[in-house]
């Protein structure tokens, strides 16, 4: 994976999100590019909860919701479960991120011909 345009994959863009990638398309910023590096995504909420995605899994989850799958917009599209449960509301996550951790928890992947199809859109 070089240098590959994401724009495709950005149903709803936002300018501050976007920019990013045109600075510099080296540094993973959505979980697209962190499954094509064969990184996981780490999810952490203000209050300490954590959960560790694989990225392919993660990517499919937003894609099929066709929400974006930058971290910066899933920071304010995600909801923590844990603080839900415990009656705190909508608690948004701290951080979204690329890791090298083990995941954590599990999502349905991608059936490979759509990830290698996904894969062609972008580098076309
Ligand atoms: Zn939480």
């Amino acid at each position: 994976m070089g240098m590959v345009s994401l724009r495709l994959f950005h149903f709803r863009s936002h300018a501050d999100g976007m920019s990013r990638y045109v600075d510099d398309l080296r540094v993973p910023t959505c979980v697209f590019e962190a499954a094509a590096w064969q990184e996981t995504v780490k999810i952490t909420c203000p209050h300490g909860h954590s959960v560790v995605h694989d990225a392919h899994g993660l990517w499919w989850w937003c894609y099929r919701r066709r929400v974006s799958d930058n971290f910066l917009d899933l920071c304010r599209t995600l909801a923590c479960s844990q603080c839900k449960d415990a009656g705190k509301g909508v608690v948004r996550p701290a951080s979204v991120a690329r890791s090298r951790e083990k995941p954590t928890a599990e999502l349905p992947l991608p059936p490979e011909r759509e990830w290698k199809r996904a894969l062609r859109r972008i580098r076309s």
